[in-house]
């Protein structure tokens, strides 16, 4: 039945909006029509920009310059880097070649980011995703289950793809997905128990076709709550696929390998010297497999690089460096109260030694620097302070009566 009085599509009465235009089965009101517009002209927008980026393979940028642009923004990995950068330019060459029909075909070459947590894998995806002005997400690999379980479908890795796409189907099928977390989906086959494994191998199998590429039907607002919405299509063959995970005690996993390929070879496999101290660089797809990846998903994910452990002079880089800098941010937040900001350089030992110090890592510095500034950016708005320095001292009275540091005591 039509209200004749009633908008219908977000259902306010004739009285309660400014113009209200009767259709033959339906009426919508002006507001209802400005979103809709709104709508229409960022579709075309996306419409133009998503012909536009599929430049040939001379405009696109080279995996030097993606590697430059990374460094701008993320800290050391330079391993890291070149592989993700070689990737990732190989992936969109990929895109190029099926416009022609040549014979050799390019497999996709999603990638696998194995390193501690907070030291950049997903600032590396961000970064990249930014740069290239493709639709990217970050999903977790713990919300998935088997298909029947609580938890999400695997289908729901690309709900937020294709929401950041907004809807654009042809714009999210050659975004970047980041799986974070992917070592918890690993089988955990050596430690039967009694809970039952809905993440598992289950779940690999799951993952498996959406690495490799098919049609998958993606519920677009996302979970079960909605079981009427209608599916949208999304072919996920030329999406890029780059995966996180910490993948807790494989450091032992590859000093094992190592070790018995020391013994197993003899003397002469021993003349290259391994860096004990950081055996993540070693890290290979017999390692994933021991760990509990199955070989199917390893051969998904082809390129496989590693991340280093952040030590005090990344930290302190950090704080520094980077194009959006925590200290960068600071200075420009003061800079719009007309206050000219500064640190004193043993101000940032003092923040690295306290990230240190909580076992905090980069994903610390930011809440020390919070506890640290806010009183500062409270109180100084509304004063005539137009400089103010970060001494050692001042960040040390700041931070040491912040909660923060009390919570970690
Ligand atoms: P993870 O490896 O767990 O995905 P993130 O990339 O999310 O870690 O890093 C957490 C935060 O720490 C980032 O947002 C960034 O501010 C900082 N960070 C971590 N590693 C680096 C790095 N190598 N260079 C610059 N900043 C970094």
């Amino acid at each position: 039945m039509i209200h004749k009085d009633k908008c219908s599509f977000c259902g306010r009465p004739g009285n309660r909006v400014r113009i209200l235009i009767n259709g033959s089965s339906g009426n919508i009101c002006d507001d209802c029509i400005r979103d809709a517009f709104d709508m229409v002209k960022m579709s075309e927008e996306h419409s133009k920009k998503s012909l536009n980026t599929q430049p040939g393979v001379q405009a696109m940028l080279k995996p030097v310059e993606i590697k430059q642009h990374l460094d701008e923004y993320v800290i050391g990995q330079n391993e890291a880097k070149k592989v993700l950068a070689v990737a990732v330019y190989n992936h969109y060459k990929r895109i190029n070649q099926q416009v022609k029909t040549d014979e050799v075909e390019i497999e996709k070459s999603n990638i696998m980011l194995v390193g501690e947590t907070g030291t950049g894998k997903t600032l590396l995806a961000k970064t990249i995703a930014k740069l290239l002005d493709v639709p990217f997400a970050i999903v977790d690999a713990t919300v998935l289950t088997e298909a029947g379980y609580v938890g999400e479908d695997i289908e729901s890795l690309l709900v937020r793809l294709l929401q950041n796409a907004d809807y654009d189907v042809a714009r999210a099928e050659k975004g970047i997905v980041f799986i974070d977390e992917i070592d918890k989906i690993a089988r955990k086959g050596d430690n039967p128990s009694i809970t039952r494994d809905v993440s598992g191998e289950g779940v690999q199998q799951g993952l498996l076709k959406l690495l490799e590429g098919s049609v998958v039907n993606v519920p677009p607002q996302g979970g079960r709550k909605h079981p009427d919405q209608k599916m949208i299509a999304v072919d996920t063959k030329n999406i890029l696929f780059i995966c996180g995970g910490a993948f807790e005690g494989i450091d032992k996993i590859i000093a094992r390998r190592l070790n018995t390929k020391v013994v197993g070879f003899g003397a002469k496999e021993k003349t290259k010297e391994i860096d004990k101290n950081n055996f993540l660089q070693y890290v290979a797809p017999q390692d994933l497999r021991t760990f509990g990846l199955i070989p199917e998903i390893i051969g998904r994910i082809p390129v496989l690089a590693h991340l280093n452990p952040l030590d005090r002079d990344a930290l302190r880089r950090i704080l520094v460096e980077p194009k959006n800098a925590l200290s960068k941010q600071y200075y420009e937040l003061f800079k719009m109260d007309n206050v000219e900001l500064s640190f004193a350089d043993e101000t940032f030992d003092y923040i690295v030694d306290k990230a240190i110090e909580f076992k905090l890592g980069a994903r610390g510095l930011r809440s020390i620097c919070e506890a640290i500034m806010v009183d500062a950016m409270f109180e100084i708005p509304s004063s005539d302070v137009k400089e103010l320095t970060i001494t050692k001292e001042f960040a040390q009275q700041h931070f040491e009566k912040s909660l923060l540091a009390q919570k970690q005591q």
